[in-house]
């Protein structure tokens, strides 16, 4: 049987670029994880493509989900739901695949709470006036959401004591390759291999 995949759970707040330094993660051939698609109740942006940015949800077949435990997490965002699809999560990693999550502070912590041996990586911004140039430059939303993004987001960096990992998102190709090598890092830790090692370890004679 192959060993599970490892979750890694990959936040930091809004605007920062954690979609931007995902696709290039996901650009180069040299990762071996899958991305989890989400699922959400807020709108469509123009380009997005349903099931392959997010999987695009009424607010009643969303909530419909929660109850029937279908979600391994989720949040409430600036009015509207987001959440990770819990059946995808769990086949993949059972065939022994990384599965990658892309998901906001308050939903990686429920993660923490049910999956602790996962990988938690946090991007940061250089700094919080950055952050708000980029929620403004978007263009995408309103005054009232940036401003409601902005304050969830000083409140989300708050949070980053609660991660393994901080990722400074200075510039992306290179906050891509810290992720990419933290991934591949983490499974060198003893805690995951030493399992492989069982039968040799209890059948040799003590050293001293
Ligand atoms: P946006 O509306 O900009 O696409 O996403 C808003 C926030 O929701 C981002 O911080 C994004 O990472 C987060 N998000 C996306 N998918 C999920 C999810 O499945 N669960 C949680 N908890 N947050 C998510």
């Amino acid at each position: 049987m192959s060993e599970r995949g490892l979750l890694i759970v990959f936040s930091g707040p809004s605007g920062v670029g954690k979609g931007t330094v995902r696709q290039e993660i996901f650009s180069t051939p040299d990762h071996k994880f899958e991305y989890s698609v989400s699922m959400t109740t807020r709108p469509q942006r123009p380009g997005e493509v349903d099931g392959v940015d997010y999987f695009f949800r009424t607010r009643e077949e969303f909530e419909e989900l929660i109850r029937n435990g279908q979600i391994l997490e989720y949040a409430e965002y600036v009015g509207n739901y987001y959440g990770t699809p819990l059946s995808y999560v769990n086949e993949t990693l059972d065939k022994g695949i990384d599965v990658f999550l892309e998901i906001e502070v308050q939903g990686a912590l429920q993660v923490k709470s049910k999956v602790p041996d996962g990988v938690f990586i946090f991007l940061t911004p250089p700094d919080l006036e950055q952050l708000e140039e980029r929620l403004v430059g978007r263009g995408t939303d309103s005054k009232e959401v940036i401003a409601q993004r902005i304050k969830r987001a000083s409140e989300e960096i708050a949070l980053m004591r609660e991660y393994d990992y901080a990722v400074v998102n200075d510039q992306v190709p290179l906050a891509a390759e810290r992720v990419k090598r933290i991934i591949e890092t983490e499974h060198f830790r003893v805690e995951r291999v030493i399992g492989r090692y069982d039968n040799m370890i209890k059948n040799t004679k003590p050293l001293v």
